[in-house]
């Protein structure tokens, strides 16, 4: 009988995640895997382009769920993720990250006492006001077993006291996709000559968090910021949906499109090959900030605090808190030319072979 997983994915940051997951999955004969969307990201841009690129099986389920509150949102996911895990009877449940539909995924399968994985586990910000903070740390409190990324996320776990038995540091699954996709994009992407870039004569910025667009007077420090900077250096900024439509509220998105290169959400492959080539990148996304370092660029990172301490600590991320526009354009200019030293903590690209290790061993 081969084993049988259902991973549960819904947001961008998953797709990567799930993308190399799903790959070492595939390649054990003893493993079946089954995916379930929840539609939390649902359009093109945002989802089926990471489908297609990144080969992710189709998902066997697509429950639909998208744009409420984070309550409706997530009580309607736990509710069609039940029904399918009664459905399926998996001997794991995996679940990434840290967003709704983790959470979700995983108050689901517990409840049904289904053994669930926790992609990613052990990260913290300590900054309780981040819907994704409160995600993580339910969800690891949930979990049967903890893959965590870094040994700073195993620390932060056995301070939680979780049980040592439960937790697992595997490396990180984005840097096997920055490793294996990176290559990838090298050969696929077009996309600076699309814009008409030369590799480091740019800035590449992504803003999403919640706690930057939902505040306007810190998504006006990040555009002004950003503004200033690009009086001497184009700023590329592929701008999520959430942004659009706060800038676009306030009135601010026609100035914002005259002074930045705006862009819609790109491809995976697109975005490596923009990260690869930028001088520096400023964003707000924990992803980006990891994958800026995994290609030798410099990361400002538009936040009060970071999940990602090894990066400030090696120097390679300068946090730059983004409540007023002078902090947000000096914090670029200066760290321009950064370096850091080399970082141990997110393994040796094998993380998602050690994920299926752990599933299929225990
Ligand atoms: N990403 C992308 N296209 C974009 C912006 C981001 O492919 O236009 C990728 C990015 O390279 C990273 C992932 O999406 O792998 C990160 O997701 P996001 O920034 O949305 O979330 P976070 O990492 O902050 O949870």
């Amino acid at each position: 009988m081969r084993m049988k997983v259902v991973g549960i994915v819904g947001a961008r940051p998953q797709f990567v995640k799930a993308a190399v997951v799903s790959r070492a999955l595939a390649r054990n004969k003893g493993v079946r895997e089954t995916i379930l969307h929840t539609g939390q990201h649902f359009d093109t841009a945002l989802s089926d382009v990471f489908f297609q690129e990144l080969g992710i099986p189709a998902p066997t389920y697509h429950l639909g769920i998208g744009g409420g509150t984070h309550g409706q949102n997530t009580g309607r996911m736990i509710e069609g993720i039940e029904r399918a895990l009664l459905d399926e009877r998996p001997d794991w449940v995996l679940v990434y990250g840290d967003t709704d539909s983790t959470l979700a995924g995983a108050l689901a399968a517990v409840k049904l006492h289904l053994p669930v994985a926790h992609v990613e586990a052990g990260l913290r910000s300590f900054n309780r006001r981040m819907p994704e903070e409160i995600n993580r740390v339910l969800t690891d409190h949930a979990a049967d077993l903890l893959l965590a990324p870094t040994p700073m996320a195993v620390e932060n776990l056995r301070r939680e006291g979780l049980p040592e038995a439960r937790v697992r540091w595997v490396g990180d699954v984005m840097y096997d996709a920055a490793l294996h996709f990176g290559q990838l994009a090298d050969r696929a992407s077009t996309a600076l000559e699309r814009m008409r870039l030369e590799p480091r004569s740019y800035v590449l910025a992504t803003v999403h968090r919640a706690e930057n667009t939902d505040e306007p007077k810190r998504l006006e420090a990040v555009f002004e910021g950003l503004s200033r900077v690009a009086v001497e250096l184009p700023v590329v900024l592929p701008l999520h949906p959430r942004t659009r439509k706060a800038l676009e509220s306030l009135g601010w998105l026609e100035r914002a499109r005259e002074r930045l290169k705006l862009i819609g959400p790109v491809g995976y492959l697109d975005m490596v090959a923009l990260e690869k080539n930028a001088r520096l990148i400023a964003t707000d996304s924990g992803g980006v900030q990891k994958e800026a370092y995994f290609f030798g660029v410099p990361c400002v990172t538009l936040r009060d605090e970071t999940e990602w301490v090894e990066l400030v600590d090696a120097g390679w991320n300068l946090l730059a808190p983004p409540h007023d526009a002078e902090t947000v354009a000096r914090s670029i200019r200066t760290h321009l030319d950064a370096r850091g030293h080399p970082v141990e903590a997110y393994g040796d690209g094998r993380a998602a072979e050690r994920i299926v290790s752990e599933l299929t061993e225990r």
